[in-house]
């Protein structure tokens, strides 16, 4: 925006100035509500989740064949939830604090079909586009067995009909498999960032690949002209989708019950943190949007982001919202957090989230790296840099004293607390990829 002047938003927020010289920064949202006050804001409701729960769960026939890694979990695509122990205790000893409660990781690296928290939003979007399509034709009924969507038969039909997509990697990733699986013709617009290995990938599913040597927000922004001229075109607007933020909500009742399974608590005694890296935000605030909905206001959803891409936390902290990019203060967006490698936030998810998020840090990313590197040496888990933005979280919130004090946390509760790190990606990555990861993470 060329109207913006830095120097007045410097004098009005002077936590921008702090953004400028990418330093690691943290913000707790004064202005956050309960639940019931912010809900209105967001525009959706539980029905809509159970609408997206319950199309997930028609095509779960399908998905169990189509992909049989998900025939074990009878088509549903979600991912565990483990202890970290020995991470927790890295972490004390390294920023000399004690984090309180327990500490847990959800592996959605580790989803099916895509490697990443995408194969919530982005298969969930597909899938809804192609139900559509083909109920409109009159070939298909929501009381129908969906498996009937693994034929030519149908393959031929969704051949008719293209889908685009603007995408730093993951997000390419989950809508290129799931759509060529479908039988669509389907594009995907790369930014710069993206790996060679998700391209190489993609190609040999089938999925036509575009690069442009430019960041996200331009491959979104060509992806969407292209689709534009192709009247058969369907483009997933990541920027701006509904339909994906509900693809990533289902997580929030999926995790209740993984809870109730787990014997872990969430009420008022027993609060519940969460810790999501956000890139343009329909991930992280899709979900954040499904955990309220289930625990409502015993869970504190914060979200991390690369010190070089804060776009989230720039835009909800001015409330400037997409009217602001990290470019205009100066900002590079270069970062090793692929994922996360977003210069201008969602307008829609930050306008709709910005009452029910408890807070917003940032990272650098030599210290993904160095989480990296701890996480595979200490509970032998591969991640991508991306997923471990939300590592640092439980540290930032143990050691902020006024939000503690503002949301009523006292000794007990806090030890009583469950940290949940939300890990977003990394299953699929190439080992010698890993490998590159890890030699950079000097651990
Ligand atoms: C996309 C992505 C995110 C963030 O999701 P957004 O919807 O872009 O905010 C986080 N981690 C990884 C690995 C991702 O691919």
């Amino acid at each position: 925006m060329s109207t913006l002047n830095i120097q007045q938003l410097v004098t009005d927020f002077p936590l921008v100035e702090k953004l400028i010289a990418l330093d690691d920064v943290s913000w707790f949202n004064p202005n956050i509500t309960t639940l019931a006050e912010g809900l209105p804001y967001v525009g959706l409701d539980n029905t809509d989740i159970k609408d997206a729960s319950d199309r997930l769960k028609r095509f779960a026939p399908y998905l169990a064949k189509a992909f049989p890694e998900t025939a074990k979990t009878n088509g549903i695509i979600e991912s565990d939830v483990v202890a970290i122990p020995a991470m927790k205790t890295v972490l004390d000893q390294q920023y000399n604090i004690e984090i309180q409660g327990t500490l847990l990781l959800k592996k959605d690296s580790h989803l099916p079909i895509s490697g990443s928290i995408k194969a919530r939003g982005g298969i969930y979007e597909v899938l809804t586009h192609a139900e559509k399509l083909a109920i409109q034709a009159g070939l298909l009924s929501e009381s129908d067995d969906y498996s009937k969507l693994f034929t030519d038969e149908f393959r031929a039909f969704f051949k008719q009909f293209s889908i685009a997509v603007g995408s730093t990697g993951n997000l390419g990733m989950s809508i290129g498999i799931m759509s060529a699986k479908l039988g669509f013709s389907v594009s995907v617009h790369m930014s710069a960032d993206a790996r060679q290995w998700k391209k190489d990938k993609l190609r040999s599913h089938g999925v036509i690949v575009v690069e442009y040597k430019e960041d996200y927000g331009v491959a979104v922004a060509q992806g969407r002209k292209e689709a534009e001229k192709d009247p058969t075109c369907f483009f997933i607007d990541d920027e701006n989708s509904p339909t994906l933020f509900l693809g990533y909500s289902v997580a929030g009742e999926r995790l209740k019950s993984q809870f109730e399974a787990m014997n872990i608590l969430v009420d008022e005694l027993h609060p519940l943190f969460v810790y999501l890296p956000c890139g343009v935000g329909g991930g992280p605030g899709g979900v954040a949007f499904g955990l309220k909905m289930a625990f409502g206001d015993n869970v504190h959803c914060i979200f991390a982001e690369p010190t070089h891409s804060p776009c989230m936390l720039l835009g909800i902290h001015t409330g400037l919202h997409d009217e602001i990019s990290v470019q205009d203060i100066g900002i590079d967006n270069i970062t090793a957090a692929d994922g996360l490698a977003v210069g201008r936030a969602s307008g829609f998810v930050g306008r709709a989230m910005e009452r029910l998020l408890d807070g917003f840090y940032t990272i650098s990313d030599e210290r993904m790296y160095h989480h990296l590197g701890e996480l595979s040496k200490y509970e032998d888990i591969q991640l991508e840099p991306s997923a471990l933005a939300g590592m640092l979280g439980p540290v930032v919130v143990s050691d902020n004293e006024e939000y503690l004090q503002r949301i009523q946390m006292d000794e007990q509760k806090l030890k009583n607390a469950t940290h949940l790190v939300w890990a977003t990606g990394g299953g699929m990555v190439p080992s010698e990829e890993m490998a590159s990861y890890l030699a950079k993470s000097g651990i």
